[in-house]
């Protein structure tokens, strides 16, 4: 039974069309289920009843089911493992923030400017990064594009009257290994039709795929880009980020020049600091010498350390010296605001814990 989550604009008019439906059935349909956030045809009341029915016998809306859902302490970070039809599950974060990036999150309604869902694109993920718990517990299979929207959907519902104003392509996998997947996906939130989200308030973040690199060049929407590089040279990175050793530092910089060269935009460098492997002054010194005169920003990660690896998060005093190394050196470099460690938000530690049980 088609998933009409997974339909992109021209497919479900076509599909309406073949059934002998006027073209407005189509739009009428995407706003139920992208802004009225319907999950069922029988509450597309401005729809005539037999279509309804037909609807209701030949096609569907994706809706995941929540396996488990936890919240931060303050109620501003909430993680949702979400069960896919063929029983696998992937994680879903929802961040909420006060209205500059890097200040701290306030409550809930009255101060929350920014709601932001970080989403997944596989289930696992192939790249196994030692560090990540995702990395750690291997790969299954891709997403579909109805699959990644519907994690965005499923918080829309959450928050809502409230609106969603961020989405950030960061969770579970790696986005660029299926580009038009991820692609499909993005088009759905952008489209004004659709979730209506801004293309600049999504940002999707890639381990090093460079053709993906490449094709988002030359994409007209405005989807910010991140590259998680945790390290500053090859050898570091072949172990860290394991994608290096086909994508290798020089060629990642030569195609991020060209991105930033082709489409003016910045892009964000995501640094998850490790005690004692990435974190040292030089490395900080070598990282700026890799971005000198790059339109770019270095986010800094404390490290959500797994259970299973044994990397740990740096020290207080490194990660401020490591930060003011990159600043004196005139690359812009933030730290993020730490959220949800206790609910375990790091990327695939809920699933990890739901999969070992809650005793561990
Ligand atoms: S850090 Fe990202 S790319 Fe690396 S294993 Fe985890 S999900 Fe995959």
């Amino acid at each position: 039974m088609i998933d009409l989550l997974n339909l992109n604009k021209i497919q479900l008019r076509d599909l309406f069309e073949s059934w002998g439906e006027p073209a407005y059935r189509a739009a009428q349909v995407e706003r139920w289920l992208y802004r009225e956030l319907a999950t069922a045809f029988e509450a597309m009341t401005n729809l005539p009843r037999d279509l309804r029915a037909r609807l209701t016998e030949s096609a569907r809306i994706g809706v995941p089911r929540a396996m488990a859902a936890t919240a931060s302490a303050d109620g501003l970070t909430r993680k949702a493992l979400l069960q896919l039809d063929d029983g696998q599950t992937i994680e879903t974060v929802l961040m909420l923030y006060a209205d500059a990036p890097g200040s701290p999150a306030l409550e809930e309604p009255r101060q929350v400017k920014r709601r932001t869902v970080c989403i997944s694109t596989q289930v696992g993920c192939p790249i196994g990064c030692p560090f990540c718990a995702t990395g750690q517990a291997g790969y299954t299979r891709n997403l579909t594009p109805g699959e990644i929207v519907a994690q965005v959907l499923h918080f829309a519902r959450a928050v809502s009257p409230a609106p969603l104003t961020n989405v950030v392509i960061m969770g579970m996998g790696e986005p660029f290994m299926k580009f038009d997947v991820t692609w499909q996906a993005i088009a759905s939130l952008a489209d004004p039709e659709r979730s209506g989200m801004g293309a600049r308030r999504i940002t999707v973040s890639t381990s090093g795929e460079i053709p993906g690199i490449e094709r988002m060049a030359r994409e007209p929407l405005q989807v910010n880009l991140a590259v998680s590089l945790h390290a500053p040279d090859d050898a570091l990175r072949d172990a860290l980020v394991p994608l290096n050793r086909k994508y290798p530092l020089r060629d990642l910089m030569r195609a991020v020049g060209a991105y930033v060269e082709q489409t003016r935009r910045r892009v964000t460098f995501e640094y998850a600091l490790m005690d004692d492997v990435n974190d040292k002054p030089e490395q900080a010194r070598a990282l700026a010498w890799l971005l000198r005169g790059l339109l770019c920003h270095v986010n800094l990660i404390p490290l959500n350390p797994t259970a299973a690896s044994p990397y740990r998060r740096s020290p207080d005093a490194r990660v401020k010296q490591f930060e003011k190394i990159l600043r004196d050196a005139n690359i812009p470099t933030t730290r993020r605001v730490e959220k949800g460690i206790e609910i375990a938000a790091g990327c695939g530690q809920l699933r990890q814990k739901e999969s070992v049980g809650e005793s561990k």
